[in-house]
């Protein structure tokens, strides 16, 4: 805090990149969001990674902080009338313990599902788990992270051993000399990262981005690479070859640092050149173009985010990639390597503490032994008592109302955010009971029979790991508005209610002191961060274990595998991979792809960013961009009607013509509820290793519409 004029510090609560802002009091003028206290959004210069930029999400972030904008009384349907009617607090925490606790009598623990989110702070993740696995002893949690970043912690782990977003300080992409950026519209999802490229291209280094539209990032390119949705597999392959063929691998770092070269050298050798420009559609002198910037620069990089991950051979796509970087020697080096740009705010803390369905905090493995031995110790529970993994996210949302019955829902919005959406919706419609604690009325709040109105951000203390690996503090800023409570205060209460008094603190402090417990001695060791060290050092990059006095505070670890992969032997993993086409290709029925993807003013299932005037303002509304090509064959003009088809359903949005989308396919924003809802088309097939749905490639039919 800044005593001269009460500023608060503390950090946006939207993207992964997790900007510093201020947080100054002001007094709300009154009007029909409500007046009193509020805060005003400031510049933080001193932070390192946005030094002071926002987006306009960030900048606009205070305004859902008004008590007019947002739930300020639990709600609970009524069963006479069918609606939601105000409560009060016993009543309705009463009756979420007596749901969760009814299914689980009737049809056994499983039958009881916890959704979280990738938004919630680590010390909600981590209380969630333990709520879940200790309190109802269901096996069934998992999180809308798992539609986030989950192929790119799957491969990560295979080939290093250990998944972090990023390996090292976003500040390297800057000074590195070639970075190719897969599938990462940044320059819209994150604008202040977007200046990390510019300062790379200001030194010299060389840019790829690799998307099948012409965005607001690959404008900024040295080269664009735009590959047919779902083929940046075998564009990595088709790279990998020409590595290969020119002469480009580093012998000796692959002799060195890993295993299984032979057979993935292999692989990428059956990816010839002219063929993968027959699948990808990006010509072969723009393929030896790509090696040559890659290989020729002394350091190089490649970053992948949503467009190769969510597919459902997303681990192998980047896989791909990944072995591309350790046969030019391109990884655990200073300046090189692979990273993942995590989407969500506490994308990569929120599956780090014990809310994904096969995980302890600290990345501890479920099914091992000494982790559950471990952590069943600090939770002062039987080891064996801990369910075993359960569903992935998508298999979970989809046995709703099946082998599930009663769900609580934290912090995700699945309505409008899974695949397949609307068949996602019915599910939820059959639970025989919903519970969501949220900050809005979303669009799945909507549906539930309890929903319970929690704190934001600004209003309570908590630690977020951003893409980095750096573990921030979000300070408390103001109070809650009176009627609402902290999800930690809302578990306490539940727990209680079912049995379990002690071992649910709300002070956040006290909880992120037992995740370091928990964390200590796993992958992502917390054991020697500190509210007080983060605070200190404007945050801590983990691991950071906790050390004996006499050897002083370890420094937290800011750049990973420069000596050894976290392999058993130190060494990383080849993971021979091929190209197979996508769950659904094009036919005659569906003749065209379909990809989806964000805008610049929305963020996520949009169930904030619509509530927030200017954001709604900029981006009101869904819409359908295809090719000037298409739109012709099609008889479509910009701004009418298009009606988009898949096996799954049906969406409806205003055309937008452009020449900076490939002429195969069309793409739609996934922000919005109703007719325009995007993701009512997409499909979940699901990668068999991360369990992630194929966000990213379905095929569809467009046609003019007549009505929405
Ligand atoms: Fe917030 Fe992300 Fe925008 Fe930064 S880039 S202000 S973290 S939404």
């Amino acid at each position: 805090m800044n005593a001269a004029n009460a500023t608060v510090d503390t950090h946006c609560p939207y993207c992964a990149l997790q900007c510093g802002m201020g947080l100054r009091p002001v007094e709300r003028a009154s009007g029909a969001s409500g007046d009193g206290p509020g805060v005003t959004v400031v510049e933080r210069t001193a932070f390192p990674v946005n030094r002071g930029a926002l987006c306009g999400k960030g900048r606009t972030a205070a305004e859902l902080l008004a008590p007019g904008a947002r739930l300020t009384s639990p709600l609970v349907r009524d069963p006479a009338t069918g609606e939601l009617a105000p409560a009060t607090w016993d009543e309705a925490l009463d009756r979420v313990a007596d749901g969760l606790r009814r299914a689980g009598a009737e049809h056994g623990r499983d039958a009881v599902g916890v959704f979280g989110g990738g938004g919630l702070t680590n010390e909600k993740a981590y209380t969630l788990g333990k709520f879940a696995r200790v309190v109802l002893g269901t096996s069934q949690i998992d999180y809308n992270g798992r539609f986030c970043m989950s192929s790119a912690a799957a491969a990560h782990a295979r080939a290093f051993g250990l998944d972090r977003g990023l390996p090292f300080p976003l500040a390297d992409v800057a000074r590195t000399g070639c970075v190719i950026l897969v599938g990462s519209n940044l320059a819209e999802t994150m604008p202040p990262a977007l200046r990390y490229l510019t300062e790379l291209r200001e030194n010299g280094g060389r840019l790829i981005v690799v998307d099948p539209r012409r965005t607001r990032t690959a404008e900024q390119a040295d080269l664009h690479l735009a590959p047919r949705p779902g083929t940046d597999l075998a564009l990595a392959l088709g790279l990998l070859h020409l590595v290969v063929a020119e002469g480009r691998t580093d012998e000796e770092f692959i002799a060195a640092r890993t295993d299984g070269w032979e057979k993935a050298r292999a692989a990428a050798m059956a990816h010839w050149p002219e063929m993968v420009e027959r699948i990808t559609g990006i010509p072969v002198p723009d393929l030896r173009a790509a090696v040559g910037m890659f290989c020729g620069a002394e350091s190089s990089m490649v970053l992948t985010a949503r467009g190769p991950e969510q597919q459902a051979k997303g681990t192998d796509t980047v896989g791909a990639w990944i072995n591309l970087c350790l046969a030019t020697g391109r990884a655990g080096r200073e300046l090189s390597g692979y990273g993942c740009l995590t989407g969500q705010g506490n994308g990569q803390g929120g599956r780090e503490h014990g809310q994904k369905a096969d995980q302890l905090p600290g990345y501890r493995k479920l099914d091992d032994p000494a982790a559950r031995r471990h952590v069943a110790q600090v939770w002062d529970v039987d080891p064996d008592a801990l369910p075993g993994p359960g569903r992935s996210a998508y298999e979970l949302l989809d046995a709703l109302g099946g082998e599930i019955r009663a769900l609580l829902l934290m912090g995700s919005n699945p309505v409008v955010s899974a695949p397949r959406a609307a068949h996602v919706e019915d599910r939820i419609r059959s639970l025989g009971f919903l519970a969501v604690a949220d900050v809005v009325l979303s669009e799945t709040a909507a549906l539930a029979d309890v929903v319970l109105p929690v704190a934001q951000w600004a209003e309570e203390t908590g630690t977020t790991t951003n893409l980095e690996g750096r573990v921030l503090l979000r300070r408390r800023a103001l109070d809650p508005p009176p009627g609402v409570r902290t999800d930690l205060e809302v578990l306490g209460a539940l727990a209680a209610r079912l049995g379990r008094e002690k071992g649910f603190p709300a002070d956040p402090e006290e909880v992120f002191d037992e995740l370091r417990r928990a964390s200590a001695g796993g992958p992502a060791d917390y054991s020697g961060i500190t509210y007080r060290r983060i605070a200190a050092e404007d945050g801590v990059f983990w691991p950071c274990p906790e050390q004996p006095e006499e050897a002083g505070a370890h420094p937290g670890t800011p750049r990973l595998f420069l000596e050894r992969f976290a392999t058993p032997d130190g060494r990383a993993r080849f993971v021979p991979v091929v190209h197979r086409p996508a769950a659904e290709e094009p036919d005659e029925a569906y003749p065209v792809l379909l990809t989806t993807g964000r805008v610049l003013a929305q963020y996520q299932s949009g169930a904030q960013t619509r509530r927030v005037a200017e954001l709604n303002a900029a981006a009101p509304g869904p819409f359908v961009e295809l090719h000037p090509q298409l739109a012709a064959r099609l008889g479509i003009a910009d701004g009418e009607l298009v009606a988009v088809e898949s096996r799954r359903g049906r969406a409806a949005a205003p055309a937008r013509v452009t020449a900076a989308i490939r002429p195969d396919t069309v793409f739609m924003p996934f922000h919005w509820p109703g007719p325009g809802r995007a993701n009512t088309l997409t499909n979940p097939a699901l990668d068999p290793t991360s369990r992630m749905p194929e966000f990213k490639v379905c095929a569809v039919r467009v046609e003019r519409a007549q009505q929405v």
